[in-house]
């Protein structure tokens, strides 16, 4: 049983056809000489999967495009379905509103495997009635909940997972069109009449070697009665050699203008991630297992005090800890982002003359909700907080609380020194992990935070944190989701009341909507960017954009995706110089 692990990668190559076989032989040669990508790591790291990157035929009419089209669509469903990556979802209702156009008015989060080998029959979706928010998720309308389900919006994965063929759908080539570094075919899709209910209407992108689909924009048609169906802008990166992955869908309902009977409307960003952490087998660990030779560094060899002890003891927990968070995919592994955190934490230790046994460390948590956590001496903090800080110094405050519970010795999580507590399913990491502190240490922390920044190269910046909080206040009542963590302590209560670094507040200026050079908090998405099949992170390097009405703010919202695409392996050519990858690397992931 546990070879099949094996064998079923193994026969992903089979639906390729005959010209991969052909190529299979060459294909060690060719990986040779194909420069290593520059950012993502392709599937290396997945024992017994080899990728044979599909020869291109060279269609020569729009029939063959589309033959093609078809053929790497299959391709592509067949490569996924041993895969269960992370899907997370952010949904923000919206209402008009005068100043703003439109602001959120509450808002849902959902966190989930989506196994992309179950089939999704559409018609258990459209027999409930159910609010187009649900259908979203899939019906899944336990918040928080995390399982192996498949949802409603993995459709949107797929053009048509089931039935993505001639004689279902038609197909006209628009016309060619650039997306990122990328040469596309436009095609329109459209379904043909009476092919079915809830099929594929709108646009695809395909990029122009493979004809892999790269972009699909659209919705599902005809509309049922008492159902809908939300449209929906869905990207594909290309992350393995031959494959584009499905990476971002933004989906957005609703219409303000005068007159509108549309009542309802959303704004959602999906991602997926996570692609690369197959489902555990004990064969997959065994072919992982190395045993290298590991030297006592020491210098002399000498029993541990107790003291010693007790700390070797809480090392142990916070590894524990951190290795499971990135084996469950919430924790990315270590890189970049890391370092530009320990760099803005030791400005605050240095300049506190704070000597720790052991340095501080800090990751990144890749979900959305706002939150931070420590362990041991490693400080994590989520990729939704870090896109919405506006600066360094507002990051210094955040980080510095979680500093402070370490300098005050406010060690959590000691019980997971045990490896027994490791073991539970990563959909139940919510359930067995919880860092939250008491309220008295909060409000120790708090305190000694405050102390800490007074005393750090921040000390004359840290209006900004106290206006972020300001602005997280003044949403935090719409926004209950994305301020409701799930390791750590919330920044807010659940009334919406700021309870971390309040303080901060009452020093900072006054909250300023119409002020348009004061930036309070930034919309989600516009720092971090997530590589979804290895779950790096990195900084996103966007040029600022000029801010110019009011509507531009949006603090703490969701944004359409345009990611810049380029193919995988071209993007490593060209980043010689510093200036040549900022510029490549600006507005990938980035939302406007
Ligand atoms: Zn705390």
């Amino acid at each position: 049983m546990q070879r099949w692990g094996w064998i079923l990668t193994a026969s992903l190559l089979l639906p390729l056809g005959a010209a991969a076989q052909q190529a299979a032989d060459s294909a060690q040669a060719a990986a040779a000489q194909t420069p290593p990508p520059a950012v993502v790591q392709p599937v290396s790291a997945t024992p017994g999967l080899a990728i044979v990157k599909p020869v291109a035929r060279t269609p020569v009419s729009v029939d063959q495009v589309v033959d093609q089209i078809i053929e790497r669509e299959h391709a592509l469903i067949t490569f996924l379905k041993n895969r269960t990556p992370l899907v997370e979802t952010y949904l923000q209702n919206m209402t008009p509103d005068s100043k703003l156009g439109a602001s959120p008015k509450e808002d849902h989060y959902f966190l989930g495997r989506l196994d992309m080998g179950d089939i999704v029959d559409r018609r258990d979706y459209l027999a409930k009635q159910m609010s187009f928010q649900q259908s979203l998720m899939g019906g899944v309308t336990k918040l928080f909940r995390i399982q192996y389900q498949p949802m409603g919006f993995s459709w949107m994965v797929f053009a048509d997972r089931q039935s993505f063929d001639r004689s279902h759908y038609d197909f006209r080539y628009v016309h060619r069109e650039f997306l990122g570094e990328v040469k596309c075919l436009v095609f329109e899709v459209t379904p043909k009449k009476g092919a079915g209910t809830g099929l594929f209407e709108g646009q695809i992108w395909v990029e122009d070697q493979d004809y892999n689909i790269v972009r699909l924009n659209g919705t599902y048609v005809p509309r049922p009665k008492n159902a809908f169906y939300f449209h929906m802008d869905s990207w594909r990166l290309n992350l393995v050699p031959g494959y584009w992955i499905p990476s971002y869908i933004y989906s957005e309902e609703g219409d303000f203008s005068y007159g509108s009977k549309d009542k309802a409307a959303f704004k959602a960003q999906s991602r997926i991630w996570g692609y690369d952490v197959m489902k555990s087998s004990r064969d997959d660990e065994l072919t992982d297992l190395k045993v290298e030779e590991v030297k006592d560094e020491s210098p002399v060899s000498q029993d541990l005090s107790p003291l010693e002890a007790q700390r070797q003891w809480q090392q142990q927990a916070e590894d524990n800890v951190v290795e499971r968070l990135q084996k469950s995919g919430l924790l990315a592994p270590p890189g970049d982002v890391d370092k530009i955190l320990q760099t803005v934490i030791n400005n605050i230790q240095i300049t506190n003359n704070i000597d720790l046994p052991r340095p501080v460390r800090a990751r990144v948590m890749v979900t959305y909700p706002l939150e931070t956590f420590s362990v041991g001496n490693t400080i994590v903090i989520s990729r939704g907080l870090i896109d919405t800080l506006p600066d360094e110094a507002s990051l210094a405050a955040i980080l510095s609380h979680e500093l402070a519970h370490i300098v005050l010795g406010h060690n959590l999580g000691s019980k997971f020194a045990f490896n027994d507590r490791m073991l539970f399913s990563d959909e139940s990491t919510y359930q067995n992990f919880g860092f939250r502190h008491n309220p008295e240490e909060e409000t120790a922390a708090d305190a000694k935070a405050i102390e800490l920044l007074k005393n750090s190269p921040y000390a004359q910046k840290l209006g900004s944190g106290g206006l972020y909080l300001k602005q997280l206040a003044a949403r935090a009542p719409t926004l209950s989701a994305l301020l409701t963590s799930h390791l750590g302590n919330s920044l807010t209560d659940s009334k919406g009341q700021v309870t971390r670094l309040s303080a901060l507040m009452t020093s900072a200026p006054a909250l300023d909507d119409a002020k348009l050079d004061q930036i309070a908090a930034l919309p989600l998405g516009g720092r971090i960017k997530l590589d979804p099949w290895g779950d790096h992170v990195e900084m996103v390097k966007a040029a600022p954009v000029a801010i110019t009405s009011i509507r531009d703010k949006m603090p703490f919202e969701v944004t359409p995706f345009f990611p810049r695409l380029a193919r995988l392996g071209i993007a490593a050519t060209d980043t010689t110089t510093a200036e040549n990858s900022a510029a490549k690397e600006s507005s990938t992931t980035t939302t406007k």
